[in-house]
């Protein structure tokens, strides 16, 4: 049975459907030793032979998500330029290649999605789907009602205004205090960014949840596979 050569290759798990279109217009696809550039171009996988970057496709793989406890001081991307530590250097056992959905701040910490379903991960991340994030932070200072309303409504950034968000005290001391902040969008430094469009600043932020997926009482470092039924409610 033909199927389009894109579906194909993200059914491997090897990349989402956008990531493997970009893959066959880029060149870096062959089928039967020729490149081929076309989209939607249909092929028969019990016949055709489908190299991505000159390596045959492999079967595919089941889909596997996994939740980590990223703590501060480690990059959330895979590999990392400078080479500082990353994610992947705290998936022992992890077999299969599974990469993050979104990103934490180096400094960060907290929640973090891993999966090999890559479909999933890039309508996660679509702002379409107001995936809510929730952050629990300590901020520098106390912030009065007016700055916790304003950080609620929508506070003004070099990209434009947030969208509304939901604000919780938590506690306060004398010099600082903790807030709860959801927010449905994923601008970079999006929550440090506000907080600091209403004059303070973020000493510490952990992200506590990710839509249904909750941290929970999960140790910093550590990372356990989603269970069927948290896996399910993400889809
Ligand atoms: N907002 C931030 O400012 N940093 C993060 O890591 C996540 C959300």
């Amino acid at each position: 049975m033909d199927v389009r050569l894109q579906k194909l290759i993200a059914g491997t798990g090897l990349a989402s459907r956008r990531k493997a279109e970009e893959l066959i217009t880029s060149g870096r696809v062959t089928i039967n030793g020729s490149v081929v550039k076309e989209l939607g171009t249909k092929v028969d996988p019990a016949r055709d032979h489908v190299k991505v970057d000159g390596k045959h496709l492999r079967a595919a793989q089941p889909y596997v998500y996994l939740i980590l406890n990223k703590p501060k001081n480690v990059m959330s991307t895979l590999d990392d330029p400078e080479g500082r530590p990353t994610v992947k250097d705290l998936l022992h056992g992890v077999t299969v290649r599974v990469f993050p959905v979104g990103r934490l701040d180096f400094d960060s910490e907290g929640l973090m999605l891993l999966t090999n379903h890559g479909d999933l991960a890039q309508a996660l991340l679509h702002p379409r789907y107001h995936v809510p994030k929730t952050y629990l932070i300590k901020v520098k200072g106390v912030l009065d009602d007016a700055k916790i309303e304003a950080l609620e409504r929508g506070v003004k950034l070099e990209d434009g205004f947030t969208a509304p968000a939901k604000v919780k005290k938590v506690s306060r001391a004398e010099s600082n205090s903790w807030l709860e902040v959801t927010i449905h969008e994923g601008r970079k430094h999006q929550v440090k960014r506000m907080v600091e469009a209403v004059g303070h600043s973020v000493i510490k932020l952990v992200r506590v949840r990710m839509g249904p997926l909750l941290l929970g009482d999960l140790a910093p470092r550590e990372y356990r596979f989603l269970t069927d039924r948290e896996a399910n409610r993400l889809r």
